[in-house]
């Protein structure tokens, strides 16, 4: 008997018929004895269309913010309460709690806010009656008693969060893919299934977009070192366990490679080279709380030179918006945008210690005619910046170059 959390995504609770199924499974955790509580999110494609509807009925504009919140928190409100009555109806004691009920407290942060505290009482009550606890993902409340949501993809979070505040055994994630690949097997189908990750390498995975895993709950896992299983809710595989690095787990070079398309690049042409430029720059984005990704700068020209960076794709009409205010005061030429970018990465906790890595990786892309952009580096991730339309050819060509497709 253990204390366990369960979380399924929007796919694996998308109708009615689905979250009978999803209801099975947990009434079969159940009633081998162990106390559960789950984690939903909302079923496939209802926040999308609550974004649409927010976006709509803001005419254009920026909707209110705490209300942008409150209105997407609504979906996983609908699922969570759609589940237990679904475990109601099959004669199993469940009850639903949303986010500001148990007191999941956040920051003010709208959109993407960060967990400070979970209150476990309600939980914990809620367990002694030996009821089944479903919890709405992705929610949170702030000191203001206002609704905040985690960030798209959030509801992961929340679970492993969860996890941690009750000290549950492990957390299992069912989606809609049976574990972690060394690529999204949706995008190469010679991805292989990884039996096991370290936290590291998840975070590095998680980072670079590789959205099986919201980044956050990968991090809140590591520190508070919840076991993570990632399973399908369509089958029994045992999944992928995400686990501290052991000495026998694969000290592979690379484990695996991500894309992400939510990338745009901004350039801001013939700036000054002298100190206080970049800070001019990118402080006025930070407090708006806009995340920069990439950053290059060229060597200089006669004292000038250019900047460019990347920014989420959602972002673009802000940055262009608040850059247009300092273009003038930077002594900018001019600034261009390109929405139609998205990175490609590697990861692998081998990299530490190999050299030719990243000659491996441009040599592989440049053989297929795909120009790299931008490139960062971090101690156990290449990531480049490449044209969109490029992004799948990309994923494949580097799975093959690093023949990930084969168990070494
Ligand atoms: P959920 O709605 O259950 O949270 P997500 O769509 O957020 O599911 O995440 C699951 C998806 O993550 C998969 O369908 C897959 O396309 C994608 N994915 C990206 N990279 C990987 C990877 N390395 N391994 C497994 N899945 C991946
Ligand atoms: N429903 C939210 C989203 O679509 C949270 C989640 O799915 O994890 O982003
Ligand atoms: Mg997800």
């Amino acid at each position: 008997m253990a204390l366990i959390v369960q979380k399924y995504g929007g796919t694996s609770v998308a109708d009615i018929e689905k979250i009978q199924s999803v209801a099975e499974r947990i009434i079969k955790t159940y009633t081998e004895g162990n106390d559960i509580v789950v984690i939903v999110s909302a079923m496939a494609g209802e926040t999308d269309k609550l974004v649409r509807l927010a976006n709509e009925a803001a005419s254009g504009g920026d909707p209110e913010r705490g209300e942008y919140d409150s209105l997407i928190s609504s979906g996983e409100l609908v699922a969570s309460s759609l589940l237990a009555i679904v475990l109601n109806s099959k004669g199993y004691d469940a009850v639903s709690l949303q986010g500001h009920q148990i007191r999941i407290i956040t920051d003010d942060n709208y959109r993407s806010a960060r967990i400070l505290k979970i209150e476990t009482a309600s939980i914990q009550r809620e367990l002694q009656k030996k009821r089944i606890v479903v919890v709405a993902g992705f929610q949170g409340v702030n000191e203001k008693n206002r609704i905040t949501t985690l960030g798209r993809g959030g509801s992961d979070t929340s679970a492993v969060a969860i996890a941690a505040a009750i000290k549950a055994e492990y957390c299992e994630i069912f989606t809609d893919v049976d574990g972690v690949y060394t690529a999204d097997p949706n995008v190469y189908h010679k991805a292989r299934k990884l039996k096991k990750i370290s936290y590291d390498e998840m975070l590095g995975l998680a980072g670079a977009g590789a959205k099986v895993l919201h980044q956050r709950s990968v991090e809140l896992a590591k520190i508070y070192d919840v076991p993570v299983y990632v399973r399908s809710s369509f089958n029994d595989d045992k999944g992928t366990l995400v686990t501290k690095e052991d000495k026998d787990m694969e000290k592979e070079v690379v484990s695996g490679v991500t894309y992400d398309k939510d990338q745009a690049k901004v350039t801001v042409i013939h700036v000054e080279d002298k100190p206080g430029v970049a800070a001019k720059i990118f402080s006025p984005l930070s407090n708006q709380n806009i995340v920069i990704d990439m950053i290059i700068q060229n060597a200089s020209v006669e004292g000038y030179t250019d900047l460019t960076f990347t920014v989420s794709k959602k972002d673009i009409k802000q940055v262009q918006s608040i850059l247009a205010k300092i273009e003038g005061e930077i002594g900018a030429e001019r600034i261009d945008y390109n929405p139609d970018i998205s990175k490609v990465s590697i990861v692998g906790v081998g990299m530490k210690s190999h050299s030719g890595v990243a000659t491996k990786m441009f040599s592989s892309l440049a053989e297929e005619g795909i120009n790299i952009l931008m490139i960062s580096t971090s101690e156990i991730k290449i990531s480049c910046a490449i044209e969109e339309k490029y992004t799948e050819l990309a994923v494949r060509v580097l799975h093959d170059a690093f023949g990930l497709e084969i168990e070494n």
